[in-house]
């Protein structure tokens, strides 16, 4: 896929494009604009950042290459997950010290979402429940010890562990050895709770530009935001591109690679093999380095989503190489036809841990949630608003983290990536 690939381009022809409930399309930026903050992509990350920085009285505009939501985040499984991806590591740096707040941070993004979706009445589907599946004795001891620590934290939300011999009351399969049951995780229509928070920052002042792909940023005192046919002015600039933007290649090149994620649904199905399949109406996901998971969308479609490779390339064959992974799950899908397939590029950072900083005193980056994004991205748009704002504790705990930077060109660090992949994808066989 090329650079200009990226660029100037509509939604993919997936489901949410096809039922996205907001069909605005913002003006092209032209000429020179001056406001507080400057946010660049209109995924999660950039929109929940401009969304809290307008709630609290600034003045945003946001550039987007493309279309809001138009990246991961208006393609994504859906699936709303507590936790950052590599908290481990998190928590092995900082220790007893900070488990309190890192644990608090696990959940934020839910109380966002919830928070958003019921003050500006966001119509995405939102649904609490979500099944973590056992597939090996060792997931399901990992499972019983998260059930541990819910309960040791007193975790205000239903939660409960599934035996083997009662898989079958919560899923049509027998893939799975067991599970762990989640009802503040659960599930979301993506590209309309974007589009949705998109449409309350302009309620609330912001302005949002479309088909404008940043080609530079423009350091000073008070940073400049260019794109071809004009620029933003402003305070302080967020840069939220993720795994699609090329700028500051300087301090960010070699940070983030592209790994490719793809989702078929299934045409509608009836009531009663929705039941059968998925009588919980869960989200369900694997716990695979490359993994599965899928989940019922609210016309009853099987949205099955997996991960097929760490070039950033799409496949020619989205269909021919997911549907035979959800048949060895729900043989009962055979037959059904594949209405949508689609894909979209995950920003992996090779120790997982999101990348949150600043690039000067005046511009900020947030990127890398390594394929678990839906919660902490709105997390990462309180954090970049805080620090707008001069808040820079949560800021400074990702900051600190020591990154691996992989030198010699993305393509090269794309192949280093796969390798690394394929090592956790030994591990999952073994
Ligand atoms: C297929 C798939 C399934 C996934 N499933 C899940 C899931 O079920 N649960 C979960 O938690 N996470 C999931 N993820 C991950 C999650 O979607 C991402 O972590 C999250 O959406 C990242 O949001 P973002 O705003 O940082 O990036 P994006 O949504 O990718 O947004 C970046 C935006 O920046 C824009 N941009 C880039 N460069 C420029 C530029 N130069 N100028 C202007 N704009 C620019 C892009 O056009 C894009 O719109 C999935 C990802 C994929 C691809």
């Amino acid at each position: 896929m090329s650079k200009l690939s990226h660029q100037n381009q509509e939604h993919c022809a997936s489901y949410y494009a096809a039922t996205a409930n907001d069909q605005t399309r913002y003006a092209t930026l032209a000429g020179g604009h001056k406001v507080d903050v400057c946010v660049v992509g209109a995924g999660f990350s950039g929109i929940a950042t401009a969304l809290t920085l307008s709630e609290r009285g600034y003045k945003v505009a946001v550039v987007e290459a493309n279309r809001v939501g138009w990246g991961a985040s208006g393609r994504n499984g859906g699936q709303l997950i507590g936790g950052i991806s590599g908290e481990h590591k998190l928590v092995a740096k900082y220790g007893d010290e900070l488990a309190d707040t890192l644990w608090a941070m696990r959940w934020r993004g839910h109380e966002i979402i919830h928070e958003r979706v019921t003050k500006y009445a966001i119509q995405c589907d939102l649904k609490g429940g979500y099944l973590d599946v056992a597939i090996k004795p060792r997931h399901m001891r990992a499972l019983e010890a998260e059930y541990g620590e819910l309960q040791r934290r007193q975790f205000p939300h239903a939660c409960r562990l599934v035996e083997k011999k009662q898989m079958a009351e919560v899923l049509g399969t027998d893939a799975y050895i067991g599970g762990l049951i989640n009802h503040y995780n659960g599930h979301l229509h993506p590209l309309n709770l974007c589009k949705g928070e998109a449409a309350a920052a302009v309620a609330l002042g912001a302005e949002i530009f479309e088909q404008s792909p940043v080609t530079r940023i423009e350091h000073a005192s008070r940073p400049r935001v260019h794109t071809a046919g004009g620029h933003v002015e402003a305070e302080a600039v967020v840069l939220a591109g993720n795994a699609y933007h090329r700028l500051e290649r300087t301090r960010l090149s070699g940070l983030v690679f592209p790994a490719g994620s793809y989702i078929v649904a299934t045409e509608p199905l009836h009531e009663d093999l929705a039941r059968q399949i998925n009588p919980l109406d869960l989200a369900v996901c694997d716990p695979n380095a490359v993994l599965d998971y899928f989940r019922l969308s609210a016309d009853r479609r099987l949205l099955f989503g997996g991960r097929c490779n760490y070039s950033g390339r799409e496949p020619a064959d989205i269909k021919g190489s997911i549907v035979p992974r959800m048949l060895k799950i729900l043989p009962q899908l055979k037959g059904k036809r594949i209405d949508y397939a689609w894909g979209g590029n995950i920003g992996i950072v090779v120790n997982r841990i999101p990348l949150l900083g600043r690039v000067s005193p005046t511009v900020f980056y947030t990127q890398g949630y390594s394929g678990h994004g839906v919660n902490f991205t709105h997390v990462a748009g309180e954090i970049m608003a805080d620090a707008v704002g001069g808040t820079m504790e949560r800021l400074d705990l990702f900051e600190k983290i020591k990154h691996w930077r992989i030198p010699f060109g993305q393509a090269a660090g794309s192949q280093m990536v796969a390798l690394g992949m394929l090592y956790y994808r030994l591990k999952d066989w073994l």
